[in-house]
């Protein structure tokens, strides 16, 4: 029997699928997994939902099928020694600390909702521009963060502002909203967030890791409402329930931060792509915050460990990849399975002038217009699925282009390789369009044995 030593827990809550996976701490190799998708509510043009109680109960599954997993493997639960949280970012939740109930659906990080709640707020600052809060956050203000969702909420959902003036109203995003539960609730759960999902909210001062008091007036949030911010690596609580209960929460990171440290983008200059839902360049800038001037993000990259320094990213977001391959399945249905989408590709040689924009969303980075919505032009007599299939997988290659080109012009590093990783790399055709179209080596790291040793 293969002897893997202590072990780790993750939670991997994604947008479309939650994960809780079991890796050896002596080469990090994955023992077992199990992986459950989650639903995505659309109810509205543009707005994107899921349901906060089955994101909860998707991760408890999880955690208790991987456990049945290995122990078919014959290995003791015991050997886990402690679990760390990785989770779609920015998805915004809000509950009762009462009744433990959520207020709300939770707004996914891509839900387009607040277009004129990002006018108003933009109208607010002193220049009247979506960089007017940069300075301070390192973010545009625009749909994609937490701090402009749950503005919305507050205006709009009566239930949530009613909690909010009688104090019994939590916000977190979905590492926050996890650990509360996770570690009691309403009896005694930890309101606790890390520093990377932290900022991806535009309350948290990216030079001091704190709540912005200029900036929560500015949103007219009120901190009491707010998780408090810790690093990516210490104990936050211990599990209260479930066969795991007694084991220690030692690591929360947002989940494109966690692809960096998991790529180990420890050096400046050292980059990493993921290919999921959405698709996220991040580079590694060092100790300093480095500020934009071609419409990426300055965020925190990881801070391993309380008095640790933090070590921050530039980071290039698209709103639309692999969902786009989702919506090709879902709502055209030209394919039944996402993989089929290569085989379809493959079966012409060019898209013969069709192109596709998947601006579902508005577009990111680097243009940050969230009123764009998507198009598929240079359409004639002769264009096949196969042709549409074909600039999907363009589109994802085209966009990460721009992030590449923006990435080079604020860090003044030409990128010459990159580390990819996220559901949309088993797609050969894909990785090789974007090697073709980026000049660069494309590389996907499958063993980090060597890193251990
Ligand atoms: P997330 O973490 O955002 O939930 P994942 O990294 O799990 O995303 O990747 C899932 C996404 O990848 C889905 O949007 C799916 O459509 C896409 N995908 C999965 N397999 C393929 C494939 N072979 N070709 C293209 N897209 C794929």
């Amino acid at each position: 029997m293969t002897d893997y030593g202590d072990l780790v827990g993750a939670v991997d809550q994604g947008t479309s699928s939650s994960r809780f996976l079991i890796f050896s701490t002596k080469d990090a190799r994955l023992v077992t997994f199990h992986q459950q998708e989650i639903e995505q509510k659309y109810p509205n043009e543009g707005w994107c939902e899921e349901d906060p109680m089955e994101i909860l109960q998707s991760v408890k599954t999880c955690m208790k099928e991987a456990l049945t997993k290995l122990q078919q493997l014959n290995i003791s639960p015991d050997k886990i020694k402690c679990i760390g949280i990785t989770n779609q970012r920015e998805t915004t939740v809000v509950w009762d600390k009462v009744t433990g109930e959520p207020l709300y659906n939770a707004i996914v990080w891509l839900d387009a909702r607040t277009a004129s709640t990002v006018n108003q707020l933009i109208e607010k600052t002193e220049c009247k521009t979506k960089d007017g809060l940069r300075s301070l956050c390192g973010l545009p203000i625009a749909t994609y963060f937490s701090a402009v969702k749950l503005r919305w909420l507050l205006d709009n959902v009566p239930a949530v502002s009613k909690a909010a003036q009688e104090g019994r109203c939590l916000f977190g995003t979905v590492d926050s909203w996890l650990l509360w539960n996770l570690t009691g609730g309403r009896n005694g759960g930890c309101h606790i967030t890390d520093v990377t999902n932290a900022s991806r909210t535009m309350l948290m001062n990216i030079e001091t890791l704190q709540w912005d008091d200029q900036l929560c007036k500015f949103f007219g949030v009120e901190k009491t409402m707010l998780p408090e911010i810790r690093s990516s690596a210490e104990v936050y609580g211990t599990l209260t329930e479930g066969p795991l209960k007694g084991l220690p929460i030692s690591g929360i990171l947002g989940d494109q931060q966690a692809a960096l440290v998991g790529q180990l983008c420890f050096k400046p200059g050292q980059a990493k792509n993921t290919y999921g839902t959405g698709c996220f360049l991040l580079m590694n800038s060092g100790e300093k915050p480095v500020q934009s001037k071609n419409g990426l993000l300055t965020t925190v990259g990881y801070q391993l460990g309380p008095g640790k320094p933090a070590v921050y990213a530039l980071e290039g977001a698209i709103a639309i990849g692999g969902a786009c391959v989702k919506w090709l399945r879902d709502n055209l249905g030209i394919i039944s399975t996402a993989p089929e989408i290569e085989t379809l590709a493959r079966k012409v040689d060019s898209t013969y002038g069709c192109y596709f924009v998947p601006a579902f969303s508005g577009l990111f980075c680097p243009y940050w217009q969230s009123d764009a919505r998507g198009i598929i032009c240079g359409l004639s007599q002769f264009t096949t699925k196969e042709h549409i299939a074909r600039a999907a997988l363009e589109a994802v290659c085209f966009q990460t282009r721009e992030l590449l080109e923006a990435m080079a012009q604020d860090s003044g590093i030409p990128l010459r390789s990159i580390q990819v990783d996220g559901g949309m790399t088993a797609n050969q055709l894909l990785m090789q369009l974007q090697a073709d179209l980026m000049g660069i080596d494309v590389g996907k790291r499958e063993k980090l044995g060597s890193f251990f040793k």
